[in-house]
């Protein structure tokens, strides 16, 4: 674990100013559930995805101030939650998704707590263990997806999950963000080494022997004081990276600017600006030549004030190519806009910290 602080200290100043924004609310409504098509090991597939409300993510509240790009620790309800509180928020939202749509075929279950599902102070043993039980009824359900940091990618934990839901696909999804220690360390905040992301996928890779356990990585394309061009080219290279160690699949997150965080005073001072549109579809070019596993470019926010943006002409369109490109893993179509030579100037010659993004996307 490295604990050093980069830029001066700002983090935990930017953090603890944001949650004095933030008003307190009861777990039960910071929790949420949708369902939607997804990509499976299987082919396409229905996900279900459920936020559970826990204590908040141990490395935001340690004093690190968290990562520079995650605002999560605002939606957290910053106190315990008991484990019969978080089951029974996890039957409602799994209810009230069954009922919108019945679990039929090929079906995921990703939870999220905005934080580590398996450090067991965020979530109680007894609560994981109540949470797979439920799950491991329903036959259709091929794969369960959780988060955590590396650091709580244990042995016995993962085998503890896997012995519960013996006939499903148990996957461990890592915010790795970046194969580099430099970006990852000292721009992300994220406050782990490659060593350590290591660590956690020997463990992982030695479980496959006896267990269904895979691996998931996120990346995240265009970190604070990242150009558009140093951008790609470390989506890319982390990408080669993680098939490289074994990890099972990749989903790309491009950034979009949560309140509350260093990206946001970096953003509001004209010195950041989400990464292009054009970007993720340069990115899911090279990778798809790059490496075999799935990769999903996510398009939360594409097209929005605070998320990756091109153009109003294009925006929707290049986004649906995406989610296409997504779901049958092929290379998004050729498609050509007036915006994309802004895009090529700003990949040629933006610096670290101004882009041509700004005078663009500001008017
Ligand atoms: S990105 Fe993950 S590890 Fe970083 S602060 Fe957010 S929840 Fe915690
Ligand atoms: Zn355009």
């Amino acid at each position: 674990m490295n604990t050093k602080q980069p830029l001066d200290n700002l983090l935990p100043e930017i953090r603890r100013k944001a949650l004095k924004r933030v008003d307190n609310r009861p777990p039960h409504e910071l929790a949420a559930s949708w369902s939607g098509d997804d990509l499976m090991y299987s082919g396409p597939g229905r996900s279900i995805f459920i936020v559970l409300p826990t204590p908040g993510c141990a490395w935001a509240l340690a004093g690190s101030g968290g990562c520079s790009m995650c605002s999560y620790i605002a939606d957290s309800p910053l106190e315990e939650v008991s484990s019969d509180a978080l089951v029974d928020i996890f039957k409602r939202e799994f209810q009230r998704q069954i009922q919108k749509c019945e679990i039929t075929g090929p079906t995921a279950i990703k939870i999220f707590v905005s934080g580590s599902f398996l450090n067991e102070e965020e979530i109680p043993v007894e609560a994981r263990r109540a949470i797979f039980k439920i799950i491991n009824e329903y036959d259709d359900v091929e794969e369960v997806v959780v988060e955590s940091r590396p650091e709580y990618v244990h042995e016995e934990v993962l085998k503890d999950c896997c012995q519960l839901i013996p006939n499903k696909i148990f996957e461990v999804a890592m915010g790795l963000e970046s194969a580099n220690d430099d970006i990852r360390l000292h721009r992300i905040n994220k406050g782990f080494t490659t060593e350590d992301f290591q660590k956690s996928m020997n463990i992982i890779k030695k479980l496959k022997t006896d267990f269904n356990v895979r691996a998931k990585v996120y990346l995240l394309v265009k970190p604070v004081l990242t150009s558009e061009s140093e951008a790609i080219e470390d989506a890319v290279i982390s990408a080669e990276y993680a098939e490289g160690v074994g990890v099972d699949r990749i989903a790309y997150c491009p950034s979009t600017i949560h309140k509350g965080t260093l990206m946001e005073v970096l953003w509001r001072r004209g010195s950041y600006q989400p990464p292009w549109i054009w970007s993720a579809i340069e990115i899911m070019r090279r990778v798809r030549n790059l490496v075999k596993i799935p990769v999903i470019m996510d398009t939360a926010g594409f097209g929005t004030r605070r998320g990756p943006f091109n153009c109003k002409k294009c925006n929707s369109k290049l986004k649906d190519a995406i989610i296409k490109s997504n779901i049958k893993q092929t290379i998004p179509e050729e498609f050509e806009c007036e915006c994309k030579v802004k895009w090529e100037a700003d990949v040629e010659f933006s610096d670290v910290t101004r882009s041509t993004t700004n005078i663009l996307k500001n008017h």
